[in-house]
C-alpha cells in the first residue's frame, strides 16, 4: 500500500520539483550573459574568438577539441565539461542561419565559469559530462543560410552522411554514446501555439525513432526530459511553448540519434515580440538547459510525468512537380562531388508572350521520402552545382535534356 501511495505521489509529478534554481537563473541572467555577442549574425571566426575567452575563464574545467572541419575547412569543435557518469550531448546550428542556441550555450558556459563553486554547478559537473558542439555548420553561418556550403540540409543527411559536418556529428555521438542529447535549432518566428494564437517562443520534440512513433526506454526518457524543460519554461513563458510534429523523418539526425540510443530532445527557438535578434529566446535556451542539466544530475526529472510533454499544444507538405533522383553534383572549385536529388516545382509566368512555365529548384539533397508527378533518373549523370542552386530558376526542358534521355 505504501509503495502504491508513494508511486501515486512520486510517480506522476506534473509540477516542478525545484523551481528556485531556474528562477534565480532567469532573474540574474544579466550578471552572466555572454555580452561579447549582441547580434545573431556572428560568424565562425567570432565564435572561435569567444571560445578562447571561455577557455580562459573556465581553465581546466573545459577541454576544447577540434573534431574536424567543414567542407570549406572551418573548424568544428567539441567542448567537454564535467566528470559525471551521465553524458549530455548538445549540438547547435546545424542550420547556419539558426544561431540562437549557440548564443545560449555561450551564456551557460559563462554562467558555469562565474559560478564554479555553487552547489548547483558542482552537482552538474560531478554527476554529468557536458559534450557541446557549438555551430556544426560554420560554412552556412558564414552565409547566414540553412544549408551547408555544398547545398545540403544537414538534417536530411543523417543516413547518407555525404557532408563532412554530418559525419562529425555521427562519429561524435558514436564515440561517446551519450545518454541524453539536445538538438538545437531555430524555427520560423511566426509559428503559434495550438489554437491560442500566441507566438511559440520555444517548440519541443522528443523525436520518433520509428514510423509507428512507439515509445521505448530511450524515447520515454527524452519525453521526461522534455516534460521537465516544459515545466521550467512555463514559469516564464506559459502559453508560448509548442510541440513540434513528431512524424518520423528517416533522414533527420534527431530521429536517428533517438534510434541509435541517445534520448534526444529537439529545441526549436521561435519568436518573441520586438525581438528580431531573439535575445529573449537565447535567454530561455540558457535558463532552460542549465535547469535541466541540474535535474538530470539529481535525476529528479525521472519522476516527471511524460504527460506534461504529451499535453503541449501542437504547432506543420510532400509532393513536388519533378524530382531528379541521385544526380551527381560537381563543384568547379574542387569541393568533392556529392550525390543529391533535385526537386523542381513549376511556376506559371504571365508575360507578353502569354502564359508559360518556369522551374524553380525548391529542395536538394536526400529527397527519397518525397513523391513527385515526374521522377527523372539522375544516376550516372552529372550536373555542375551552379546550374541547380536552391531557389534558382531553371529551364525545365534544359534540365530534362540532361536527365531524361
Ligand atoms: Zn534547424
Amino acid at each position: 500500500m505504501k509503495t502504491i501511495l508513494l508511486f501515486l505521489v512520486f510517480g506522476m509529478i506534473t509540477q516542478l520539483a525545484d523551481s528556485q534554481f531556474s528562477k534565480t537563473l532567469f532573474n540574474s541572467y544579466d550578471n552572466y550573459k555572454f555580452n561579447e555577442i549582441s547580434s545573431r549574425r556572428f560568424k565562425h571566426a567570432e565564435l572561435i574568438q569567444h571560445l578562447g575567452t571561455i577557455k580562459k575563464s573556465l581553465g581546466d574545467l573545459v577541454t576544447i577539441e577540434q573534431l574536424g572541419s567543414s567542407a570549406e575547412n572551418r573548424s568544428i569543435n567539441l567542448l567537454s565539461l564535467g566528470t559525471g557518469k551521465t553524458k549530455i550531448f548538445l549540438w547547435s546550428q546545424m542550420h547556419g542561419d539558426e544561431p540562437t542556441a549557440t548564443m545560449g550555450l555561450l551564456d551557460l558556459l559563462n554562467y558555469i565559469s562565474k559560478n564554479k563553486n555553487s552547489s548547483e554547478v558542482k552537482t552538474i559537473l560531478s554527476e554529468t559530462t557536458l559534450l557541446i558542439i557549438p555551430m556544426l555548420n560554420p560554412d552556412g553561418a558564414e552565409r547566414f543560410q540553412r544549408r551547408t556550403s555544398q547545398g545540403i540540409d544537414m538534417n536530411r543527411d543523417a543516413v547518407r552522411l555525404q557532408t563532412p559536418e554530418a559525419k562529425i556529428l555521427k562519429s561524435t555521438r558514436d564515440r561517446f554514446d551519450p545518454e541524453i542529447g539536445f538538438n538545437l535549432h531555430d524555427q520560423d518566428p511566426r509559428y503559434s501555439v495550438g489554437d491560442k494564437g500566441t507566438v511559440a517562443a520555444i517548440s519541443l520534440l522528443a523525436p520518433a525513432y520509428n514510423v509507428e512513433k512507439t515509445d521505448n526506454v530511450v524515447r520515454t526518457r527524452a519525453k521526461k526530459v522534455a516534460s521537465e524543460l516544459t515545466l521550467v519554461l512555463q514559469q516564464f513563458v506559459d502559453n508560448h511553448i509548442g510541440k513540434y510534429d513528431d512524424a518520423f523523418e528517416p533522414r533527420a539526425f534527431g530521429d536517428n540519434i533517438q534510434k541509435w540510443g541517445t534520448s534526444v530532445v529537439l529545441i526549436e527557438s521561435g519568436g518573441w515580440k520586438d525581438d528580431n535578434d531573439k535575445m529573449f529566446i537565447r535567454k530561455l535556451n540558457c535558463v532552460g538547459l542549465l535547469s535541466v542539466f541540474h535535474s538530470i544530475a539529481t535525476k529528479s526529472y525521472e519522476r516527471t510525468s511524460t504527460d506534461v510533454y504529451e499535453n503541449i499544444p501542437m504547432n506543420t507538405k510532400n509532393l513536388y512537380d519533378i524530382i531528379v533522383e541521385k544526380a551527381t553534383i560537381t563543384f568547379s572549385d574542387g569541393r568533392p562531388s556529392i550525390v543529391a536529388d533535385i526537386a523542381i516545382n513549376k511556376e506559371e509566368v504571365h508575360d507578353s508572350t502569354g502564359a508559360w512555365w518556369k522551374g524553380r529548384v525548391v529542395d536538394f539533397g536526400d529527397l527519397s521520402v518525397f513523391s513527385a508527378h515526374e521522377k527523372w533518373n539522375g544516376i550516372g549523370k552529372s550536373i555542375e552545382s551552379s546550374l541547380i542552386e536552391m531557389n534558382d530558376i531553371v529551364k525545365i526542358d534544359e534540365v530534362k535534356n540532361i536527365f531524361h534521355k
